[in-house]
């Protein structure tokens, strides 16, 4: 089978390693017949005291390398801030990133390639050479696509880098709109159009829908190309709120409400096929896309390789239909 992915950090990462989990369990199938291309959000990426640094494509590199923060869920394990103590003492800004030693070194690789002209493409493939994630990671673009957020408070009207937003404010400032600036001139990285054609089904993972799957959606080229395939997604909404994060903000933000029907409808019947929803949702209907309800806290390995299983069955099955 040949699956593509759409992902961004924490969540889409778990579920990566759920997906990857299933597969090599699944008796149909040799698994050297399997492969999984994961097209990453590159939106939340953000330069900072000259660094380039791409969070959810580290994320989900680290996660599927071993090389993660497991309880964190993004950033190294084992790491320390000595850089990060030293920056401060110097008083550099900003200071609401916070950048570890380990992760560091990889923004310098991918920093000094990016000066020698290498595209991110390219950077991923080299950086993930070392960390053997198991899948294919593809940035969204190559070209540089933020996402910037337009917020009105005491200090007026302005739009300020999504990770401003994120981490320093935590989503607490109302935000009037998303910008994801650059979009509308990128192009899809090399090999990500042609990794959906040749695609069996892509999935959702549990992903924000508005800054990380919204934002590769955004990139011309890959809505259409994805929605001619058959597609799953996975709930981020459980019972009427996020599981962890601020994706109630970001919906809030583009006029959606917070559920797991309106997320599915947001993404709508011409783009999605089927729609996987927690028990606690087991009354969701949603116009043209096939539900089901399963338990979708991903609290384990054994649990996160039974949604991915449940997402891979219903996208063999609504394949065969059509
Ligand atoms: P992203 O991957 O960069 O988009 O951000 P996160 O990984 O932090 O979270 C993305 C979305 O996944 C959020 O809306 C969470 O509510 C959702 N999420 C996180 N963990 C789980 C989980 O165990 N199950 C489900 N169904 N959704 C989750
Ligand atoms: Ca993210």
């Amino acid at each position: 089978m040949r699956i593509v992915v759409l992902a961004g950090g924490i969540g889409g990462a778990r579920f990566l390693r759920g997906l990857k989990d299933a597969l090599h369990n699944r008796a149909d199938q040799a698994e050297s017949q399997n492969s999984i291309t994961v097209v990453g959000n590159t939106g939340d990426d953000i330069t900072l005291f000259g660094l380039r640094v791409c969070p959810d494509l580290d994320t989900v590199m680290y996660t599927l390398g071993g090389g993660i923060n497991e309880e964190q869920g993004w950033g190294r394990a084992d790491e320390t801030f000595s850089v990060r103590e030293e920056l401060i003492a110097y008083g550099m800004q900003p200071q609401w990133f916070g950048l570890g030693d380990r992760d560091v070194a990889t923004h310098i690789v991918r920093s000094q390639m990016l000066a020698a002209g290498y595209p991110l493409s390219a950077i991923t493939e080299a950086l993930c050479d070392r960390w053997k994630p198991g899948v294919r990671l593809l940035p969204m673009t190559d070209d540089q696509v933020e996402t910037h957020v337009v917020v009105a408070d005491g200090a007026g009207r302005r739009a300020i880098h999504f990770q401003e937003w994120w981490v320093r404010h935590r989503a607490q400032i109302p935000a009037e709109s998303f910008v994801s600036v650059g979009a509308d001139t990128a192009e899809p990285a090399p090999g990500v159009l042609a990794a959906i054609e040749e695609a069996d089904f892509v999935l959702f993972p549990p992903s924000n829908p508005v800054v990380s799957i919204g934002s590769i959606l955004g990139i011309p080229g890959i809505r259409e190309a994805v929605a001619a395939k058959t597609v799953v997604g996975v709930s981020p909404i459980i019972g009427g709120a996020p599981v962890r994060g601020m994706a109630d903000a970001c919906l809030r933000t583009i006029g959606v409400e917070t559920s797991a029907r309106a997320v599915a409808e947001h993404y709508g019947s011409d783009l999605l096929d089927g729609w996987l929803v927690d028990e606690a949702d087991a009354d969701t209907v949603v116009e043209g896309v096939e539900v089901r309800a399963l338990p979708l806290y991903m609290s384990d390995p054994e649990r996160t390789a039974a949604i991915a299983r449940a997402a891979v069955d219903l996208a063999v099955e609504l394949g065969e239909k059509s």
